[in-house]
């Protein structure tokens, strides 16, 4: 890590003696997929505390709709998964990182399946659909396009599950603490109670992306880069800002939110416009 002079290092002004303080081995800020799934597996070796900044079900990842791309069909292979992938990534995609999670993708679909995640079947198998940038059938949905929310529905079952996981919702971290030595300590955030410091062996920061950044954008309220800025402030390098998710569909109403939510929004649908300006 190294510090950034120019920028104040904590925004948030906290007295230690005075504030509520928790204890953990492992604490998980973010509960979309990413952070939801590493606490499943933290918690295979020590305590874990996983905190969100609103509800469970406000992540991008609850409102992720299309489906999870893998290899599913015996015609498809990995080479042809991982040679889609690059040429979708015109050249600038880590070969290493897209082989691994390419050849990873079957067993952990397997493993949402066994956790109860509801995918589409057909004769026994999960259907796999084919979509744009692939040459195979490969998209795995599940409820049609409630994709998300069916997989974060049995992640957040295992969590509750689990006597090791302990959730804390509507959780605002503010900052990452750090010691002398740049290490990552725990955090500072805020709940219904006031302040609160979490003090952490071990830190992992799952706080999704930026896109809410953006006036128009199809992410939902959360996604606005929080993990990101702390970490800066921490001393941490970030990479590839430049990428930012978004949803290539949305909903045109004046004043009201981009998320493309198409089966909410009932008759008061007017037009949906793609990412080409054609309207579907
Ligand atoms: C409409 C839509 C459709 C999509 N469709 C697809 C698709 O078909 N296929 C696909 O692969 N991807 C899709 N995506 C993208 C996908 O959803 C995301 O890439 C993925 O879910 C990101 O997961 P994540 O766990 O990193 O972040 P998120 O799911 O965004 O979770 C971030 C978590 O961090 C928490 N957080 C943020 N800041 C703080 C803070 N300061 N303090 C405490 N907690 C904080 C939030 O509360 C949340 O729990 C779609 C996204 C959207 C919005």
């Amino acid at each position: 890590m190294t510090s950034h002079p120019e920028f104040r290092r904590y925004l948030a002004d906290v007295d230690t003696t005075s504030t509520h303080q928790l204890f953990t081995d492992c604490l998980v800020i973010g509960a979309g997929i990413a952070g939801l799934r590493a606490a499943i597996e933290a918690a295979e070796r020590c305590s874990v505390i996983i905190v969100c900044k609103d509800s469970l079900q406000n992540s991008n990842t609850y409102k992720a709709q299309g489906g999870i791309a893998s290899v599913l069909e015996r015609t498809d292979t990995f080479e042809a998964h991982i040679a889609d992938t690059l040429g979708a990534g015109c050249g600038i995609s880590d070969e290493a990182i897209v082989d691994l999670v390419v050849r990873q993708g079957p067993q952990l679909i397997e493993q949402l399946l066994e956790w109860g995640t509801e995918f589409d079947m057909v004769d026994n198998h999960i259907a796999a659909t084919l979509e744009g940038g692939h040459t195979q059938a490969r998209v795995a949905h599940a409820h049609g396009d409630e994709t998300g929310r069916i997989i974060t529905d049995s992640l957040i079952k295992k969590v509750r599950q689990n006597p090791n996981i302990k959730i804390l919702e509507n959780f605002y971290a503010i900052d990452l603490l750090t010691n002398d030595n740049k290490e990552c300590i725990g955090v500072i955030g805020h709940d219904r109670l006031g302040m609160e410091i979490i003090w952490a062996a071990n830190t992992i920061l799952a706080t999704g992306g930026a896109g809410r950044l953006y006036r128009e954008t199809s992410n939902p309220d959360v996604a606005t880069g929080d993990g990101l800025a702390m970490a800066y402030r921490a001393g941490a390098v970030l990479q590839d800002l430049e990428f930012m998710q978004f949803h290539p569909t949305t909903l045109y109403i004046a004043g009201a939110s981009r998320l493309w939510l198409p089966r909410h929004c009932g008759e008061k649908v007017l037009f949906c416009w793609t990412a080409k300006g054609r309207r579907l």
